[in-house]
């Protein structure tokens, strides 16, 4: 397993509700925890690691001997309010910041790897990452909620991005777009 850079297919798939939690998905989950530390990030959705699922882990201290870990699975976000604007950056776009509006606080609903559900007001770091993660289940990503100035601040890295994905394709690196559709179908009738 390992984490997905812009523009590949799966970062835009709409990831389908997790009906069936086994041990195989436990180990998949601690998986992704450890990729997002190696990669110093506070939240990793599963669609970065190739995986249809609708769900994203989350330390905000990105310290596995510190920080709090959480697991969102099925997240809902409502009751959004307020609005503020922060630099965001995203594991699967390295190394490229933007500044992002989103509600200040929300309240989510999900259930954990033992099936309980939880609904919790937050705010603040928690409620952007939260924001950020569920966007991402969804095949959206922060570039796509830049203003119009900085997007145009952002436009040659992603067409960086974009070239670099290409040249992989070219060298056989990267399975085509059919190939991977099928895999994520796979895991959708396992899963799903
Ligand atoms: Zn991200």
């Amino acid at each position: 397993m390992k984490i997905l850079t812009y523009p590949h297919p799966t970062l835009r798939h709409r990831s389908q509700a997790v009906r069936r939690v086994d041990a195989e998905l436990h180990s998949i989950v601690a998986e992704m925890f450890r990729l997002m530390y190696e990669a110093r990030g506070v939240g990793l959705a599963a669609n970065q690691v190739d995986l249809p699922l609708r769900l994203f882990v989350a330390n905000l201290i990105s310290d596995p001997e510190e920080g709090e870990e959480y697991v969102f699975i099925n997240p809902v976000i409502d009751h959004r309010q307020g609005m503020e604007e922060r630099e965001e950056g995203c594991l699967s776009l390295p190394e490229l910041y933007g500044k992002v509006k989103r509600p200040e606080s929300i309240t989510v609903n999900a259930y954990d790897l033992h099936g309980q559900e939880v609904t919790a007001e937050v705010d603040g770091l928690f409620a952007r990452v939260i924001q950020h993660e569920t966007d991402h289940l969804d095949g959206v990503l922060f570039i796509d909620r830049l203003s119009e100035t900085g997007r145009l601040g952002v436009d040659e890295s992603i067409a960086e991005f974009e070239f670099e994905f290409n040249q992989q394709r070219e060298r056989g690196e990267l399975p085509d777009d059919a190939a991977i559709a099928v895999r994520l179908a796979e895991l959708e009738r396992k899963y799903c």
